[in-house]
């Protein structure tokens, strides 16, 4: 806790005074061009990773990056994802999964969810991603683990198109949908390409967007 107040006590004396004026912007309105689902994981940081700002992403944290599918649940995600796409109208909605995930990892190995039963049920909506795995991984532990990762991308993917919101932004072309590996080792990015099925660096879709308008 201490740690967190030291950082506070800077934030009030030096970030936010240099800051101001955007911050003055922000006070009243937001206009997000994405929405981020992630896991709840520390070590996974967005506004670090893509050297975002305030204002710049609406975020949305969920232990395994979880999108419930459309009316089986209405809870924050759910809503979240409403409120991102009805209201700021986002163009970009992004699921990210990470290496070393402990939710995923507890799907191979369930003695850890004795005691969480919580997190058991919530977790029954990675069930769907062992369909994905892809069936060239080996079977040591690290790599289903990962695997499963990948495969889990890539349900929670599928999961978000089922909400009708964004079924409706893909088909009007008003919205995309991506789903991220981020490896917390390197700090690289792999993007599902779902037409060709297979994950790929990030910086290989990066031209793509090259010539994408600013957001208002
Ligand atoms: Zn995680």
């Amino acid at each position: 806790m201490k740690r967190l107040l030291e950082g506070y006590a800077k934030f009030r004396s030096s970030v936010f005074p240099q800051a101001k004026d955007r911050f003055r912007l922000l006070a009243d309105r937001q206009a997000p061009d994405a929405l981020f689902i992630t896991c709840a994981d520390s070590r996974v940081v967005p506004d670090l990773i893509l050297q975002t700002e305030p204002g710049d992403m609406f975020l949305c944290r969920a232990v395994g990056n979880i999108i419930p599918p459309y009316g089986t649940m209405a809870g924050g995600v759910s809503s979240t994802v409403e409120y991102a796409v009805e209201v700021l109208h986002v163009r970009h909605v992004i699921v990210c999964g990470h290496s070393d995930c402990g939710a995923i990892k507890a799907m191979i190995d369930r003695t850890a969810l004795e005691r969480l039963p919580l997190t058991a049920k919530w977790l029954g909506f990675v069930e769907s991603a062992w369909r994905h795995l892809d069936p060239a991984t080996p079977n040591d532990p690290k790599s289903l683990h990962t695997g499963l990762i990948h495969a889990n991308i890539i349900a929670q993917y599928e999961n978000l198109k089922t909400h009708p919101h964004i079924a409706r932004g893909i088909q009007e072309k008003t919205l995309q949908v991506h789903g991220w590996y981020y490896d917390i080792l390197t700090g690289a990015i792999e993007a599902w390409q779902e037409t060709e099925r297979k994950f790929i660096p990030l910086e290989q879709v990066a031209e793509q967007f090259a010539a994408e308008p600013a957001a208002s």
